[in-house]
């Protein structure tokens, strides 16, 4: 039987893994086998091993890279330094988790471990819009993370879709960087709170583009973006922006799927903690953005993985084991 068994292998788990690994714990962690569309307990999801920074290219804000580091490689030097302490990764698919009696049980490929504690950090996957080109222009002007990518589209104009706070502040914070930006909204009523639809209205650089979808994405043949064509809902009078950035924030959905009915999950789907980073079953504790939709960034993603292997040293070293 393992000691810890890690579920997911993004900035969390793996961070997660190199605590424990240098606890002596010898976690096992269940990485994602490669596909990024995926069918897990009925729910779409992306399995790339190393996350959501898999799909990023130079990542500014993690520190200690004052030059800033790429997504991929970044998440290569997490898991060669969870490994260098004795974590075992594999790149597999977790297929069935059972959380309901102890020693807790996770199925992986052909293989069904056993382990004392388990640690969820599955992540979240960003909705998309689904339009022909979204994925292969994914990194090269679309992106679902203005923190990560806002810099690259100084003086640009760009766009954001979704009508909720993450659009909205996305929007705000993107004004530093491009010469316009286009929030583009479904309805003409905002899901986000009144005070950021007040601060969006009378920002100067910020157009709203209301009761309209985007429908088709330009530059879909030379790779990167150089436009989207959005139809109005109602008239379907259709209006093309030329951007060079499109910021996808139409929301996120927990890879939770697997847990359902195991653990508490809040009413959106994300898990809950309960004591410290102990969910509501003891023994199975979680990290990153499968709880958080709040910060959503690798370092605190990171920092959660650290609490959730901490406290499962902890609970074990109670637990006499
Ligand atoms: P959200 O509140 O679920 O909003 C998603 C938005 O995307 C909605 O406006 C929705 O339109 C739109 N949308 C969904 N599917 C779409 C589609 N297929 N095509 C076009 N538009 C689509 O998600 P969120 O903004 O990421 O926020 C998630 C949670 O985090 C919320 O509770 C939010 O308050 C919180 N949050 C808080 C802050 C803050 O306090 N500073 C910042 C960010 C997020 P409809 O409105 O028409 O459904």
């Amino acid at each position: 039987m393992r000691k810890v068994i890690i579920v997911g292998g993004g900035p969390s788990g793996l961070t997660a893994a190199l605590y424990a690994a240098r606890a002596t714990l010898q976690p096992l962690v269940i990485e994602g086998d490669g596909d990024k569309h995926a069918a897990l307990g009925g729910q779409p999801v992306d399995l790339t091993p190393g996350g959501q920074l898999m799909t990023t290219t130079l990542v500014e804000n993690f520190p200690g890279f004052p030059d800033g580091v790429n997504g991929p490689d970044l998440m290569d030097a997490m898991r060669r330094q969870a490994e260098k302490f004795g974590a075992e990764v594999v790149t597999d698919r977790a297929t069935a988790v059972d959380l309901r009696t102890r020693p807790f049980r996770v199925s992986f490929g052909d293989r069904t471990e056993e382990a004392q504690a388990v640690i969820l950090s599955t992540g979240a996957s960003p909705r998309h819009l689904g339009l022909p080109g979204e994925s292969e222009l994914t990194g090269r002007g679309v992106s679902t993370c203005a923190t990560c990518d806002g810099a690259f589209f100084r003086n640009q104009e760009i766009a954001v879709v979704g009508g909720g706070d993450s659009a909205l502040e996305e929007a705000s914070f993107l004004t530093r960087f491009g010469s316009k930006v286009y929030v583009i909204h479904r309805r003409n009523e905002f899901r986000a709170s009144k005070v950021m639809v007040e601060r969006t209205r009378k920002n100067p650089k910020i157009e709203l583009v209301l009761d309209s979808v985007p429908v088709r994405l330009l530059g879909v043949e030379r790779n990167k973006l150089a436009g989207v064509e959005v139809e109005h809902v109602k008239t379907k009078a259709r209006r093309t922006l030329g951007v060079g950035g499109l910021f996808v924030a139409i929301g996120h959905v927990p890879n939770t799927a697997l847990f359902q009915g195991q653990v508490e999950l809040d009413p959106q789907g994300y898990v809950l903690w309960k004591t410290n980073a102990m969910t509501s079953v003891e023994g199975v504790f979680a990290c990153g953005d499968c709880v958080d939709h709040r910060y959503r960034q690798a370092i605190t993603a990171s920092a959660m993985g650290c609490m959730s292997a901490i406290d499962v040293e902890r609970w074990l070293e109670a637990q006499g084991s």
